[in-house]
């Protein structure tokens, strides 16, 4: 029976993830990512924030002509199929979900309410935000500060592709950037490290939430970072 005793995690997982570096979802790739995150949903509270970057983002849409609002709203809808493909296969790995949608489509997933979303996790329910804010100009990144800060979550966990933690300086630019085992979000701030977007590490700063940034790449990466090992780089106020 589960307690509300357990850690309580906010994952966020960029769409990147989802495609496996190609446009749209990849399934294999999903059904590796949803493994992991069952194999961990035993013995902590999940959420998840998914991006969208695998469909669309916004702010490239618009320099090629579209109006940014509008096309916002596209990359949102796009983390919105992220989230139904990643409860499909969390499903299938035998863990009980629920989806949340910042944006109203009450066919395919709940209206987004932290207390009904806090409830979820209580009964062992992974539970996946999708459309993220609802707003335009936000990216994912600030969204699971956000919903970690009002569901109250022990940690933020930020899962990359091709970079396993914070590093000096940007590692596909700099070689010789190295990786920090552990970072404030001053510093962070400070030195423009843009591993993740600068809005979401002020909001952890400000709120006094710890993040956890690491790698995918690699054996049970995601199941080892919800259970709470210390993979990649702990950023803390
Ligand atoms: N987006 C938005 N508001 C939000 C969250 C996302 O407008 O609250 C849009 C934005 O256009 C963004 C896209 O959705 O580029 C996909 O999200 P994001 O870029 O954060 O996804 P990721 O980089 O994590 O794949």
């Amino acid at each position: 029976m589960p307690t509300t005793q357990r850690r309580r995690v906010l994952l966020k997982l960029s769409g990147e993830a989802f495609g496996g570096g190609s446009l749209g979802v990849n399934p294999d790739v999903v059904q590796g990512i949803a493994r992991q995150i069952a194999d961990a949903a035993e013995s902590v509270e999940i959420a998840i924030v998914v991006g969208g970057g695998n469909f669309f983002r916004g702010a490239e849409l618009s320099q090629r002509g579209m109006e940014r609002g509008r096309a916002d709203y596209m990359g949102m809808l796009g983390t919105v199929m992220n989230a139904l493909a990643l409860q499909d296969f969390l499903e299938q790995a035998g863990a009980e979900t629920r989806v949340q949608s910042a944006i109203q489509m009450t066919q395919v997933a709940e209206p987004y309410i932290p207390r009904r979303a806090e409830r979820h996790l209580e009964k062992g329910r992974v539970v996946i935000f999708g459309a993220g804010a609802g707003l335009p100009y936000f990216s994912t990144d600030t969204v699971a500060a956000q919903r970690a800060l009002e569901i109250d979550a022990d940690q933020v966990l930020v899962a990359k592709n091709g970079v396993d933690g914070v590093y000096s300086a940007d590692p596909k630019v700099d070689p010789e950037a190295t990786r920090f085992e552990e970072v404030t979000y001053q510093d962070a701030l400070v030195r423009g490290l843009k591993v993740v977007d600068s809005t979401a590490f002020s909001l952890c700063m400000d709120n006094r939430m710890p993040m956890r940034v690491f790698g995918m790449d690699g054996e049970r990466q995601l199941t080892r970072a919800i259970l709470g090992e210390p993979v990649g780089t702990l950023v803390r106020a």
